[in-house]
């Protein structure tokens, strides 16, 4: 929980851009938040049952202020009932931005998810306006819709400089996934 101290205005932040560090930035401020004993909320959208280091992680940490959940069918390339994914796990997210109880939410990927319209921009913007006013939420993901970023706290633009996928190098387990 919270610490009074801690209590005042949540912030909504955006971490996009095509370069690498959305997720992991979002991973870092999730541990300096349990930190202070804050409760978190990691929900990982579009992911589906991809094993991944930080899944293993949390799962051996068993943190009791922590909840990580994949609400995805996988990869946004890859076939699968994106949509529907989308939307259970926004029923999910709903329900914690009414909740009193938690300090931080992560909404991974959701950027993506509205990009491709899985989910009513319209319903995710009046969500974060009317949740508990000391929530900070954070969200990432390529391609955050203009809109969401007017809402934003804070925005950061991570621009990829180079990536060694361009070099033909696929996902390298321990450094992306
Ligand atoms: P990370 O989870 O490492 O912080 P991310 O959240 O910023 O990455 P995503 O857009 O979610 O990146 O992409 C998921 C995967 O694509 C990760 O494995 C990541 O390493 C990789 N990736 C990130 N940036 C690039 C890029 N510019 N070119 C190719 N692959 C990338
Ligand atoms: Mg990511």
């Amino acid at each position: 929980m919270l610490k009074e101290e801690d209590r005042s205005a949540g912030i909504l932040l955006n971490i996009t851009g095509n370069g690498k560090g959305k997720t992991t930035s979002a991973f870092g401020i999730t541990i300096r938040a349990l930190g202070w004993g804050w409760n978190v909320v990691f929900l990982q959208f579009v992911k589906g049952a991809v094993e991944t280091g930080e899944k293993r992680f949390f799962a051996s940490l068993n943190h009791p202020s922590l909840l990580f959940e994949q609400v995805g069918a996988g990869l946004s390339w890859h076939p699968g009932d994106h949509k529907g994914m989308a939307e259970a796990g926004w029923k999910r997210a709903e329900a914690f931005l009414r909740s009193g109880e938690v300090d931080l939410l992560v909404m991974d990927e959701l950027n993506i998810a509205l990009h491709y319209q899985w989910l009513s921009l319209d319903h995710v913007l009046d969500a974060l306006k009317h949740r508990p006013p000391h929530q900070n939420v954070i969200i990432t993901g390529r391609y955050a819709p203009a809109p969401l970023l007017d809402l934003s706290d804070l925005v950061s633009e991570i621009r990829s400089v180079k990536h060694p996928f361009d070099k033909g190098i696929p996902a390298i387990r321990g450094i992306d996934f």
